[in-house]
């Protein structure tokens, strides 16, 4: 038995991506209902744990619109969409602002304006924060002013697994209600995903557990391309172990990286970021820390090699005013207190600056499906996201898909219930014989292992042409012996086997998609450094990487770079 909801737009996600979205959408049409259908409570989505910022041109400022434009340029390598890098800075000092009406408690200097702290790759400091606790802020403001909308109904823990195209066009998503095991039909003239990252495709990652590229590989098999996968970003300060991330924000704050020697390598030694020196890039941190550790200056620890975070020059009182978090999580979950210890630090995967190709309204290809937050490639990161730009990212594309579903929902007309409905049986029957499935003999934390394994393997900080080919053909294999995985949870009720049995699924094909599109991107960009070719060529791969489901296999094809104001140039600091 199918249960059947019907509502205008249907958003899959209550992050900081998806709230804004459904805001958006009810706010834009006073008679529209919104359905946000989420596998947690929204307030558990990844959104909570960001820590550092969100960047947005604070007027009055040293800062301006044009320099956050060519920072999110230069900082992506060129790759970024640059019409959609402008309307992003253009709109994320109104979001922002907006947000703070909305209750979000963003720190201020002593005469009341805006505080800002400086961020990796920007010129100037354009970071808004609220203490080191951004996106819990952030995403209580916007949880707490959607309640205020009885049109946004709320389906809490209900895990989508399937997008539902009719006629070549999108008519809404089927769903497990994780309580009871029933199968759901969210019917909506629209549909929004705002699923989030995929960093779980990795052993090692910042990314909470829910971060299984879900809503990435559902678009993928329903027919929409995925852009820019090989783009990775690792984060130069996770905690070795758990990965757990020490925000950039400890950077920004004045933090120094250090070697086993006690020196500042990004200081001392050429690494390409110049005087930013801790305040470079991402992707640039990063390489520097594996260079140093491979040059034999970093220290050992029980979960491998790390290199140094320094905060003891910023002495108590600033630490504990202006990076509390950090603290609190360094004691806890490494046993260091930063006031008086160095913290041992590693690169980590962090975030996908690829994800469901999009167009500057959040439209996919697919009429009636949209993207937003991570799990869009819009594209505005390119080959490389700068800090403090996601967040943002989030509220200006979120909300700028919520307009242009509900514009889009008003304007169409609904689908073939009966078709979708046997559709959306079709789709219980495939889960009901997931359950309890005793067929082959496979299990699932084996295939997740040596899948995890291998992408750390293929698709580190530093890639060689030959460990990407052999990760993507070890990935194939993979896929085919999780089609005899074995599960043994037979019931219904939370039957949360199931759900990682799907979710397991999906980064099967995430996974593919990053590997093959790496393998193919025979130049380094950005995120994508490979040591067989260490150059950027834009003469052959000025391009986006396109990646297309077909049943015979993934397909790789790609899409043209728009390139409005900033010509590419040599990226250095
Ligand atoms: C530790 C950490 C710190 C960060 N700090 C910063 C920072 O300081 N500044 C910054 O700009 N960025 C930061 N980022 C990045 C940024 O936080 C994220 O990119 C952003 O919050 C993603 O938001 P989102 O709404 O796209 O997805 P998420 O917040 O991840 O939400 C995804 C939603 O989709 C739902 N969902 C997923 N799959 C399904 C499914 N199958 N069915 C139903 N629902 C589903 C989930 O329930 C959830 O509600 C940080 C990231 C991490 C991991």
């Amino acid at each position: 038995m199918v249960e059947v909801y019907r509502h205008d737009v249907v958003i899959v996600g209550g992050g900081g991506a998806g709230l804004r979205a459904a805001i958006a959408a009810v706010e834009a049409d006073p008679k529209i209902s919104v359905a946000m259908v989420s596998k947690v409570y929204p307030m558990r989505s990844h959104t909570v744990s960001a820590e550092g910022g969100a960047a947005a041109y604070v007027p009055g400022s040293e800062d301006s619109l044009e320099k956050h434009f060519y920072d999110t340029v230069k900082g992506s390598d060129f790759l970024a969409d640059q019409d959609c890098a402008e309307y992003f800075v253009e709109q994320a000092t109104p979001e922002l602002t907006l947000l703070e009406h909305w209750g979000c408690p963003w720190s201020r200097n002593d005469d009341g304006t805006v505080a800002t702290r400086p961020f990796g790759g920007m010129t100037v400091p354009r970071t808004w924060y609220a203490a080191d606790k951004v996106g819990f802020h952030m995403l209580h403001s916007l949880f707490q002013h959607s309640m205020r909308f009885d049109r946004i109904v709320r389906y809490d823990e209900n895990f989508v697994t399937r997008i539902l195209v009719d006629d070549g066009v999108c008519r809404g998503v089927v769903a497990i209600d994780i309580r009871s095991g029933v199968m759901r039909m969210f019917l909506g003239r629209a549909v929004i995903l705002a699923t989030g990252g995929a960093g779980k495709c990795f052993p090692f990652t910042t990314n909470g557990t829910i971060k299984t590229g879900d809503g990435m590989a559902l678009a993928y098999r329903a027919g929409v391309g995925l852009k820019d996968m090989e783009f990775l970003q690792y984060h130069p300060t996770g905690l070795p172990g758990t990965g757990i991330l020490i925000t950039e924000a400890s950077r920004g704050e004045g933090g120094y990286v250090l070697n086993s020697e006690g020196e500042r390598f990004l200081v001392t030694r050429d690494y390409g970021v110049g005087q930013k020196a801790e305040l470079g890039p991402r992707d640039m941190i990063s390489r520097a820390e594996i260079l140093e550790i491979e040059a034999g200056r970093g220290l050992q620890g029980p979960y491998g090699e790390y290199v140094l975070l320094d905060l003891r020059h910023l002495g108590e009182a600033k630490i504990m005013a202006k990076l509390p978090f950090v603290r609190e999580l360094a004691r806890t979950y490494i046993g260091v207190d930063p006031v008086y210890e160095p913290i041992p630090i590693r690169p980590v995967v962090h975030y996908m600056m690829g994800g469901v190709d999009t167009d500057i309204r959040g439209a996919t290809p697919i009429p009636g499906l949209y993207a937003a937050g991570e799990t869009a490639c819009v594209s505005m990161n390119g080959a490389n996201r700068l800090g403090s730009n996601s967040l943002t990212e989030c509220l200006v594309f979120g909300a700028r898909a919520g307009v242009e579903a509900a514009a889009y929902a008003k304007g169409s007309a609904d689908g073939n219930e009966a078709r979708l409905r046997s559709e959306a049986e079709t789709e219980g029957a495939r889960i009901d014989a997931l359950r309890g499935r005793k067929k082959g003999g496979e299990k699932m934390s084996v295939i997740r292992h040596e899948m995890q394994v291998s992408m750390e393997r293929g698709c580190g900080v530093y890639r060689k042409q030959e460990s990407m080919n052999q990760t993507v053909a070890e990935l194939a294999p993979l896929k085919g012996r999780y089609a005899d995985l074995v599960l043994e949870d037979t019931s219904k009720v939370f039957n949360t086997e199931v759900l990682q049995a799907l979710e397991l699924g999906n980064m099967l094909d995430v996974a593919e998609s990053i590997a093959i599109a790496a393998a193919a991107r025979r130049e380094s960009r950005g995120a994508h450094a490979c040591r067989d070719y260490p150059n950027r060529n834009d003469a052959e791969f000025l391009h986006h990487s396109m990646m297309f489901f077909t049943p015979a296999g993934p397909r790789l094809d790609k899409k043209a770079v728009t390139i409005t104001r900033f010509q590419p140039e040599e990226r250095k600091y």
